[in-house]
């Protein structure tokens, strides 16, 4: 099975992909934290992303392609995946058409992420990481996150705020993403599989929302 994620930063994205991820047996495969794992490798592609990234601007296209094919390419692929930030323009959304025809795979179920530009700016701004185990909460949850992370004990749980969740780079993503991503979910729309889904609602309810539709494994 091969889903796709389409929605604005903040939106749930991440954290539904996780849920489903463990639920179906797919491969999470966030383009952004390819790019984040690249820079904290300090490679090439990572040095090429980071201040396109801290600006709240998109890697260029030919980089997150480039990356996504080789991703798309290894074998734990084979299994299924969630798509989760990619593609983000129309050119992405082309080359994706292409690559999956090529390996004679299609998307079973496409999920747009709908809320409210107000939730997204407070969502993004509270939310933190943890380093080790990579969830994301809100703040007024770190204390219990901490006392719960299955990864890690509780003294190595390290929660940090995204540089680009920072309040200054937050307006700036939800504006390219408004012009840039917003206009092709249209295209996503005609196709089979579509279903828009209010991500204004806590994460039980859309995990909810989503297994029903995806139906049984
Ligand atoms: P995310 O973790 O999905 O919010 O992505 C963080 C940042 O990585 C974005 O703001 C972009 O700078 C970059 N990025 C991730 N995916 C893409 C993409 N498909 N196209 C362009 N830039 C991307």
């Amino acid at each position: 099975m091969n889903i796709l994620f389409i929605g604005p930063p903040g939106s749930g994205k991440g954290t539904q992909s996780k849920r489903l991820q463990d639920r179906f047996g797919l491969v999470h495969l966030s383009t952004g934290d390819m790019f984040r794992e690249a820079i904290a490798r300090q490679t090439p592609v990572g040095m090429k992303a980071k201040g396109f990234m801290d600006r709240g601007e998109y890697v260029p296209d030919s980089v997150v392609i480039d990356l996504i094919r080789d991703r798309l390419s290894a074998p734990d692929c084979k299994r299924g995946f969630i798509l989760d930030g990619f593609p983000r323009t129309e050119p992405q959304a082309e080359a994706l058409d292409g690559l999956l025809s090529g390996m004679g795979l299609k998307l079973d179920a496409i999920f747009q992420f709908d809320i409210a530009k107000q939730v997204l700016v407070e969502r993004l701004s509270s939310r933190r990481v943890c380093r080790t185990c990579n969830q994301t909460v809100s703040l007024d949850q770190v204390k219990q996150a901490i006392e719960k992370c299955q990864n890690s004990t509780p003294n190595t749980c390290d929660f940090y705020q995204r540089s680009d969740d920072a309040p200054e780079v937050v307006g700036r993503r939800i504006e390219v993403y408004e012009t840039q991503t917003a206009p092709i979910v249209g295209f996503y729309s005609r196709k089979p599989g579509f279903l828009k889904v209010d991500a204004d609602q806590n994460q039980d309810t859309v995990y909810g929302i989503l297994e029903r539709a995806l139906g049984p494994v």
